[in-house]
């Protein structure tokens, strides 16, 4: 397992090999990675010359747009590094990260500078400000995103006019080396307070090398970016491993089933990988078909689960396309198991659940008891995880950093379990298990069921109180447009398929279930609003 120390190595060889190939595609839009190259070393001077030092960080608070790259790569350059910063936070969310992570620099949208963010940089450690129009998806206007910037905020520059402006060779700065810090990146808060993992560019290198060898993808492929760039996800499968192995990543804003349906369109992509939820949307569109899957060489599904019956909805609906799991963490610089090219991951006969994948070369998975003994094939436990993607610590927790990754090894929260074949499964997070009357329910393992239901288009599956059993067995749907199910319908659509314990009292049917930005859908909201 070759890789270099950070995937800018590998960004600057392909520049140098074939300047003018595309490097990233925004609708009408393009950049070349001789561009990209060239905006991200004037970008990294501007940086430089108000006194961005290497060991800064930048926070990065954008949908799917060129200037985040230009950004992401300007900040290595600079030998900083970037906090992702989902742009959905709202002011107090971005202000405990600014803070928290220390950030001496911000980029966001015009708009968000102009709505909220102006007022929380200044109270801030943020001393260097650049904005980046964006693209309104509702009027789809456009003129600008790579050209220049409209109106240049109070105290904030455009980030392409400044990066112009600064044009030159990049600062005197050496290259990332390995352990140097590349992102802070804080987890995307499902089931608590947000912490900032401290992903290395080695984690990232390893992760992207890793993700290039499953996607077997020819040289001139376009990769098309549908998980969001702020999420590790988005950022290693697609982005890292994509610019480092001389592809075009194509982005289209953030996600919206119709414009993706349109980009596929355009854009004819080989590889894309997002949440279950996301491909869900793209089905339920009418106007989806066959032919609008008919370039990819690999799909993925990741960072959430994959119900088997989404597998085999999403094989019909595309012409045959197999929707390949992946299980990774923030914490593991995104996939720590995916399905090797050419297989297709096995559902276990007895808990009805899809394998997330193998662990790849490198990646060592242990599944332990209470006491942290290793249990034997078969045998559920918390999965704990180490090799070269695991992230040294969190940003400024050490007592946390020590609890999560003793001695190296990542301890997941999630619950799973090998085969001997080496197949992982996922039963779920260890904090989400329900116990009714004493018995362990995994939520997963009913939504599952639930998905098997031609009406459910989402399942979410909560332990609510319940004065005789503990906690009861809820769930909550959204159901596919034009299609009906009444709750006591599908409570015995459930209660066919699974034990007694196990099957929902109540189901209760919602237009849509809350989720976060990055397409999971959020049982501790539903969980709270039941409770
Ligand atoms: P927080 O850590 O704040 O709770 P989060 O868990 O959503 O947020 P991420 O690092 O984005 O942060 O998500 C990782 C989690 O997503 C895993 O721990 C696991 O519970 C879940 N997950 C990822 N991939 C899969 C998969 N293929 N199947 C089932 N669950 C998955």
């Amino acid at each position: 397992t070759d890789y270099p120390p950070s995937v800018l190595h590998g960004f600057l060889a392909a520049a140098e090999a074939d300047p003018d190939h595309r490097a990233l595609a925004y609708f009408d839009g393009a950049l070349t990675y001789r561009e990209l190259d060239a905006l991200s070393d004037g970008l990294a001077r501007h940086l430089a010359a108000r006194g961005f030092a290497p060991g800064d960080r930048l926070a990065v608070m954008l949908q799917n747009v060129p200037q985040f790259v230009v950004a992401l790569f300007a900040a290595w350059k600079a030998g900083g590094a970037v906090i992702p910063v989902n742009p959905m936070y709202k002011q107090h969310e971005l202000a405990h990260i600014l803070t928290d992570a220390g950030a001496t620099a911000l980029v966001c949208s015009e708009r968000g500078w102009q709505d909220y963010v102006r007022a929380t940089a200044a109270s801030s450690p943020v001393r260097i400000a650049l904005t980046a129009c964006e693209l309104d998806l509702q009027t789809r206007d456009d003129p600008r995103v790579l050209t220049a910037g409209r109106l240049p905020a109070d105290d904030a520059q455009d980030l392409l006019a400044a990066a112009r402006a600064a044009a030159g060779p990049r600062p005197d700065v050496p290259l990332p080396a390995a352990g140097d810090t590349a992102l802070v990146s804080y987890t995307s808060g499902t089931s608590g307070r947000p912490k900032g993992a401290l992903n290395t560019h080695g984690n990232i290198s390893f992760n992207a090398h890793r993700q290039i060898r499953v996607q077997e993808l020819p040289g001139d492929a376009v990769v098309f970016a549908l998980a969001p760039l702020f999420h590790i996800t988005g950022m290693v499968c697609q982005l890292s491993a994509a610019l480092a192995a001389g592809h075009t990543v194509a982005l289209a804003y953030r996600f919206e089933p119709g414009v993706v349906l349109d980009a596929f369109r355009e854009h004819r992509p080989a590889y894309t990988v997002g949440p279950a939820t996301a491909f869900m949307a793209l089905l339920a569109r009418p106007d989806a078909t066959a032919e609008d899957f008919a370039s990819f060489r690999l799909i993925s599904s990741g960072g959430a689960p994959l119900p088997p019956a989404v597998v085999e909805s999403f094989r019909a609906r595309s012409g045959g396309l197999y929707l390949a799991n992946g299980y990774g963490l923030t914490e593991c610089t995104a996939p720590c198991a995916s399905v090797p090219p050419g297989h297709e991951a096995p559902v276990d006969p007895a808990s009805g659940t899809l394998a997330v994948g193998v662990p790849g070369p490198g990646t060592m998975v242990r599944i332990l008891d209470d006491s942290g003994a290793e249990l034997p094939f078969g045998e559920a436990g918390e999965i704990a995880v180490s090799g070269p993607m695991v992230v040294p610590g969190y940003w400024n927790q050490p007592a946390e950093s020590r609890a999560a990754i003793p001695g190296g090894e990542l301890h997941t929260g999630d619950i799973g379990f090998m085969d001997p074949d080496g197949w992982l499964y996922v039963v779920d997070r260890k904090k989400d298990m329900i116990s009714a009357s004493g018995f362990k329910v995994w939520p997963r393992e009913v939504e599952d069921v639930l998905y098997t239901h031609p009406a459910v288009r989402e399942a979410a599956v909560v332990g609510v109180p319940d004065a005789y059993r503990g906690e009861s067995v809820k769930a909550y749907v959204s159901l596919r447009p034009g299609a009906a199910a009444d709750p006591a319908e599908l409570v015995a659509h459930c209660k066919e398929r699974l034990a007694a314990y196990k099957y929902p009292r109540e189901v209760e049917v919602l237009p849509e279930l809350p989720k976060t930005a990055t397409g999971k859908i959020l049982r501790r909201e539903l969980k709270a609003a039941a409770g």
